[in-house]
Order: structure tokens, then sequence, then C-alpha cells
């Protein structure tokens, strides 16, 4: 079967989906996106999702091309076309299609694409069971990273010199030395049982799957503190994780080689874990 997008109020063969050269999503990476996960043909946190969307529409000035209610039902057909039980939906709304100026063109209709794609929960439970490594680079982005905008070349290097590196994710350090957050999640460490994170600034994306985990741990009273840290901190560390909606809770195991503990996925990895998916909201 082949996959179905939707693009600017059509339904289309995957294919056959194209952009315009002249969309200003192309030429100057000015529009913003969202990835929800879903599982058991569910969103997971949609609320938390299309709100973050609508904040990052507001702080670049762009309106959205439909009505808030459109968006849930536009997602769901397409986990029903495209017959997702688990998997992922890519939403991105560039400023539309003008022609190349830097300042915003009148009259001009923002676009819209979605996409979806299934992944398996099996993959991420073995790969839960093993943890993920990390590698620290310098953080190159520019200062209003709590806005999720298409503007994404400094974390695709990070990644990039990550995967080079023998590493799955990248956690990117400022000019103080202090870890603001991976390429594509946030960045947690447990000192004893002190559960530590980055606050929620200018300097890093509020995720969504950071504000559930936040919210479950405050259920089980589990305690935790918004605090940056440094690699010091990561050295005294006795386990790490990352969050994202891709990767849910996902522990690391290693960073720039040095070993998290024991170099294996820790006992609060699962409380954490089953806290979130405990907790999390499906629509
Ligand atoms: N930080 C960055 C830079 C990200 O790209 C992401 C993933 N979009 C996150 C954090 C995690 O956000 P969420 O939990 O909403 O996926």
């Amino acid at each position: 079967m082949s996959a179905i997008s939707y693009v600017n109020g059509v339904y289309i063969d995957h294919q056959d989906a194209m952009v315009n050269i002249e969309d200003r999503g192309y030429q100057f990476a000015d529009g913003v996106y969202e990835v929800f996960a879903v599982i058991k043909k569910k969103i997971v946190d949609y609320d938390g999702h299309i709100n973050r969307l609508y904040r990052s529409l507001n702080e670049i000035s762009l309106k959205s091309p439909i009505v808030k209610d459109a968006y849930i039902f536009h997602i769901r057909n397409l986990i029903r076309k495209n017959n997702i039980k688990d998997g992922l939906i890519y939403l991105q709304i560039s400023r539309g299609v003008a022609q190349r100026d830097f300042k915003f063109p009148k009259n001009t209709k923002p676009s819209i694409v979605i996409t979806a794609k299934s992944i398996s929960m099996d993959d991420y439970y073995s790969k839960f069971t093993k943890g993920i490594k990390v590698k620290i680079t310098d953080d190159l982005r520019w200062k209003r990273v709590d806005i999720k905008t298409l503007n994404l070349l400094p974390p695709v290097l990070a990644k990039q010199k990550a995967v080079e590196n023998g590493c799955d994710e990248a956690w990117m350090i400022d000019s103080e030395g202090y870890i603001t957050e991976g390429s594509s999640s946030n960045a947690w460490i447990l000192i004893k049982d002190k559960l530590i994170t980055t606050p929620a600034t200018n300097s890093i994306l509020k995720g969504i799957t950071r504000t559930s985990l936040i919210n479950a741990l405050k259920k089980k009273k589990i305690k935790f503190i918004e605090k940056r840290f440094n690699k010091k901190d990561i050295k005294i560390a006795n386990e790490a994780f990352i969050t994202s909606a891709t990767q849910f809770v996902m522990p690391v195991v290693k960073v720039d080689n040095a070993k998290i503990g024991d170099g294996k996925v820790g006992k609060y990895a699962n409380i954490f874990k089953d806290a979130y998916m405990e907790a999390i909201q499906l629509k």
C-alpha cells in the first residue's frame, strides 16, 4: 500500500506529493512544525502538541491556514488511510509560495503538509533495554530555539557528528559549558536520587514529552529539579535520559565514551518510562 499524505487540502499519494520551489519553507526555512506520536491508533499528548504549534505560529506571525479543529480531523484521517497502529505524524506549515524576497509576502496562503509513517514499539522497547550513546557538540543554534521552526541545520550537523562518532544523539553545550538539550530531544541526568533537567527558557525547546514526564513525576511524588548541568555533573551522574515524541523516555548509557553509572540501563529508567507511559493522554 502506498503512503498517503495531506498537502494543502488534498490527500495524495506520498510519491506524487510536491512542493513549489518558491515555497518559503524550502527557500528560507520560514515555517514551523510538530511531530506527534501515535500509539494504538491514538495521538499521544495531542493537546500539548497542537497548543505548541499555535504558539510557534504566533511567535513567527503566521496564521494557521486551517481552523484548529481541522488538525485532529486530518491527522486521524492519515492514521486511518495509512493503516497506522503505532507511528509518527509530521506536520509542517510554511509561509507559503511567493517570489523570493526576505520580507513577508502579502496575501499568501501558508502551505501545510502532513505525513504519516509507522514505527515499531518493539523496536523502541528493545532499544530501551540497551540504552543509547550521546556525543557532546557545540550548540550553534539561534536565540529562539523555544520556537519549533524549520530552521534545523545546526541540529542536523550535531546529529551527524554524533553518528560519525558511533553515537545516537548529540547533547549540545552552550558557551558557558552547560548542556542545553539534545539535537532533537530534551536531556536529563540523575545524580543519586535527584533528577535534573535544563530549565525551559528560550535556550531549549520545551518538549511535550518533557512536560508529560514532569507531570507524571509530580503525580508519583518523585522529585526533580530544573537546573542547568555541565560535563562535571554528567561525570558523577548515575543515570541519564533523553525525552522526545519519537523516543519517549530513552536511557543514555554513555556520554562522550564515558559510561554513565555502570554503563547499563539503570533502575530509574524503567520507573520514569512506566510513569510517563501511564500518564500520557491518548486522543
Ligand atoms: N528539543 C528539541 C531541539 C527537539 O527537536 C525536540 C523534538 N522535537 C525535543 C526537544 C523534544 O520535544 P517533544 O518532546 O515535544 O518531541
